[in-house]
């Protein structure tokens, strides 16, 4: 029997590379639903190539030309719209795969309809569990689902604690978990230079090919900031626990440090199919179509503390983190309008920060924990954000 999958943001850098691994094995995996959001021409070839059964965009003017392009070769696959067919993919019971590869909170909906309908969730929407981690996390124990993390150093951590033949990974005797970070295209930027910088080369990621958001939050560090909050969800370790490695090549993916002074780390190529396929397979390995890596050509692997000062978002998130309630909520819609600000020109970079510590410092942190609560959080963090936007109080250098 092959698994059947739901890809959810087929059309990104994800799910593109989700696609291209599960077209390396035609007799393991079959994809049975996709969804994409404005890149429509690409969701168009994706159905070509994977035949779906079912296609989601945005909205029905969408629906209907894809409709008629599909139609025109014959085509298999149903087109829906909206944010119900989106849950719906996410929950249906064809779906026994479901890569949640949607970007920021937008993700948050459909990841946790699958989690609640308890599929094999493939999570790369990091955004979901940072705004909704203990419900994500509940939804899943609740539903006998399982939650296999996707992102490159979460995926290691796992692939360090895995047991043997598979089930939940093995806390016992763990220290602490080492978050590597590359530092982003910014790490040796002189200070003064950060405020001029454009978000094209705030894009051009030294070692990783992502979207832009993911880009942009590598280049400030609260990619990582959001990391550290993902992996307390992941792993219930505490935010002390949880230390941030800056490793500017990025092969080893991260490190686990044991009781007795062990530390094991997972080392591969940056490339995203490596723990797409781990996660897909799991606890098989499959082929990914990456090479081995050959260490005595890479010759060295340095290392080196994180500059709180330089990145501030890293200490936001820790802020954030360790306030608990609805904090990183706020923190991650604060940062979503101010990465979108930025990436329009409407916000230097270093006015990212200057954002989401406004916000931290404005909204009130509740302790709620039920969807409704937390989408208005993210509702009144986005909207206290685009008006201090607004207002300017926060200039463009
Ligand atoms: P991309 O921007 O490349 O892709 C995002 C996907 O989400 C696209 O399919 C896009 O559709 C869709 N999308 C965007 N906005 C909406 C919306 N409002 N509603 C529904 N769908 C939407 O991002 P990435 O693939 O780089 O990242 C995806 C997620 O994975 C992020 O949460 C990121 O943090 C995480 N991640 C990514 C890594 C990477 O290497 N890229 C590594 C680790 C984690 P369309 O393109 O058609 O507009
Ligand atoms: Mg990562």
């Amino acid at each position: 029997m092959r698994a059947r999958l739901s890809i959810l943001g087929a059309t990104g850098s994800i799910g593109r590379s989700t696609l291209d691994v599960v077209a390396r094995h035609p007799d393991r995996f079959e994809v049975f639903a996709v969804s994409g959001h404005s890149r429509v021409d690409a969701l168009f070839d994706i159905c070509r190539a994977h035949r779906p059964a079912i296609a989601v965009v945005p909205d029905e003017r969408t629906a209907s030309s894809l409709r008629q392009r599909l139609h025109g070769l014959a085509l298999p696959t149903l087109v829906e719209s909206g944010e119900a067919a989106l849950a719906a993919i996410a929950a249906a019971p064809e779906a026994d795969i479901v890569m949640a590869a949607i970007v920021g909170a937008a993700g948050l909906v459909p990841t946790l309809a699958a989690a609640r309908a308890g599929k094999k969730l493939l999570l790369a929407n990091k955004e979901a569990l940072v705004m909704a981690g203990d419900l994500l996390i509940e939804a899943v124990r609740r539903s006998g689902g399982q939650l296999l993390p996707v992102d490159s150093e979460h995926n290691a951590i796992f692939q360090c604690l895995a047991k043997h033949g598979g089930g939940e990974p093995d806390l016992r005797g763990v220290r602490r978990i080492l978050l590597t970070a590359s530092g982003g295209p910014f790490r040796q930027t002189p200070n003064s230079a950060l405020a001029s910088v454009t978000p094209d080369a705030a894009c051009a990621h030294p070692n990783w090919v992502m979207g832009r958001k993911i880009s942009v939050d590598s280049a400030t560090m609260m990619n990582k900031g959001l990391e550290i909050i993902e992996a307390h969800y992941l792993f219930g370790m505490d935010a002390a626990r949880i230390e941030v490695l800056v490793h500017p090549q990025s092969i080893v993916h991260s490190l686990v440090a044991f009781d007795d002074g062990s530390v094991i780390a997972q080392l591969g190529q940056p490339d995203m199919r490596t723990p797409i396929a781990y996660a897909l397979a799991y606890p098989d390995r499959i082929d990914a179509g990456v090479d081995t890596l050959d260490l005595a050509r890479i010759g060295r692997l340095d290392f080196e503390s994180p500059d709180f000062l330089r990145f501030p978002c890293l200490e936001l998130a820790y802020r954030a983190l360790r306030a608990s309630g609805t904090a990183c909520a706020i923190l991650n819609a604060a940062n979503e309008e101010a990465v979108a600000a930025f990436l329009d020109g409407r916000l230097s970079f270093p006015g990212i920060a200057e954002v989401v510590a406004a916000t931290l410092d404005a909204v009130a942190d509740t302790r709620a924990t039920a969807l409704d609560d937390i989408l208005e959080v993210d509702r009144k963090a986005r909207a206290w954000a685009k008006e201090r936007l607004a207002a300017r109080t926060v200039r463009p250098a």
